[in-house]
């Protein structure tokens, strides 16, 4: 090995599903890197299961690992910090306290929930992004202090949020009133219609409003309005509207998409020494985008990591192929829906299947058996 290979210093921003992925490839490649891992949280999060631990009763921790450890194991270096700006020039990771030469880097700090500005929703409203948002809804719920819950955004995550609620509130004996609020003129956007169709008869059968082309007009602490509704008064609002990128991807001096995303190449490069990964990357695979998916987000932090490793010893990059398993919409009744390799699945089976890639994916042996523990007692408070 060159003296010059051992050197290299890699920098890794964030530490979720693609820059643990990312890191792992490069500690174990044996070119004795010098690998850094930028991440101001304690753990990663398991952020797939967050809508399930508010009606399934999962316990949060059981999403949670930890990065000193990980980090300790493969000798990687940890600074507790975040990265607020990359100067592209002169190859540097700037923190809020230092700056960081690197050889190469790898921005993977993945999306966070996106307000559109909006002050008073940001104030007032709950998110569901992170585990600090799980422990702040349930607190609400349990302070029993609510009867309309406004779920703004008719996603992925709101659909399932909204039969977690559901779930919730009939464990508990309580008659609440749970609403959808969505802009466009259906939920689930770009999903095909024999899915929407099956989702929306399902929250209906829960009791479950859907209001489409409306949106939220005026947020006041536990006061919402939507367009041509009275004002719902005792009114929880959860914010789910969609993501954006890290305010530093804001600043960056690059291409990027309407959220943030940086565009990246068929190599995921962003530059020779910059390469993006996960949700903060804008990949086209052909005509289409990827979406946000934690199995785009593990493969992208491993290609890039193989593409550093090409770089390094001189050799040709590999093209990211995404290998694409396919999706689930997982509700808390257990009539899920899907289209897994190609085929299109309801009920029983999705749900199922969507645990098992949770438990499959899970990291440490305790969080798995916690998880299934929890499955098996059946949610319940
Ligand atoms: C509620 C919810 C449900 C979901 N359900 C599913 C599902 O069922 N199936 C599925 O495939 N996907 C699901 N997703 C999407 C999936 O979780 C994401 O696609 C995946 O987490 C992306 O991984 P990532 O590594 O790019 O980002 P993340 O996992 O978000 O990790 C990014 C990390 O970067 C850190 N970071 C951010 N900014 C900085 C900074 N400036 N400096 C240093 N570190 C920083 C963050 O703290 C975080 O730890 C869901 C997401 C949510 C929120």
């Amino acid at each position: 090995m060159s003296p010059s290979i051992e050197m290299k210093k890699v920098m890794i921003i964030g530490a979720g599903f693609a820059g643990l992925s990312a890191a792992r490839k490069l500690a174990k490649c044996g070119l004795g890197l010098e690998v850094t891992l930028f991440e101001k949280k304690e753990d990663s999060a398991f952020l797939p299961l967050l809508p399930d631990c508010l009606g399934r009763s999962i316990h949060p921790e059981f999403l949670l690992s930890n990065i000193e450890n990980f980090c300790g194991k493969l000798k990687i270096k940890r600074l507790r910090e975040e990265a607020a700006a990359v100067d592209f020039e002169s190859q540097q990771v700037v923190t809020p306290s230092s700056k960081h030469a690197y050889d190469f880097l790898i921005i993977a700090s993945g999306s966070q929930t996106n307000f559109f500005a909006n002050q008073t929703a940001q104030n007032y409203a709950y998110a569901l992004n992170n585990i600090d948002d799980v422990g702040k809804i349930t607190a609400a719920l349990e302070s029993n202090k609510f009867e309309h819950f406004i779920i703004c955004g008719g996603g992925y995550t709101g659909v399932e949020t909204a039969s977690n609620l559901w779930l919730y509130f009939k464990q508990a004996g309580w008659d609440k009133k749970i609403i959808i609020v969505e802009r466009a003129p259906s939920i689930l956007g770009p999903l095909p219609d024999w899915m929407k169709t099956y989702v929306q008869n399902n929250l209906k059968s829960m009791g479950v409003e859907i209001l489409v082309n409306s949106v939220i007009e005026e947020v006041q602490k536990d006061r919402v309005r939507v367009c041509a509704r009275p004002v719902f008064e005792k009114a929880m609002l959860i914010w789910v509207t969609g993501v954006r990128t890290a305010d530093f991807i804001q600043q960056l001096p690059i291409a990027k998409n309407p959220q943030g995303r940086i565009v990246v190449d068929e190599y995921l490069r962003v530059n020779p020494h910059c390469f993006c990964a996960g949700d903060a990357a804008f990949f086209r695979d052909k005509n289409n985008f990827l979406r946000m998916a934690v199995q785009f987000a593990v493969n992208q932090g491993n290609q890039a990591a193989v593409n550093i490793i090409q770089s390094i010893k001189n050799l040709p990059l590999k093209k990211f192929r995404p290998l694409d398993l396919g999706y689930i919409i997982p509700l808390a009744n257990n009539k899920s829906c899907g289209e897994v390799f190609g085929f299109k699945l309801k009920g029983l089976l999705p749900t199922a299947l969507h645990f098992i890639m949770c438990i499959f994916r899970l990291s440490g042996l305790n969080n798995r058996w916690g998880l299934i523990r929890n499955l098996l007692k059946g949610g319940g408070r």
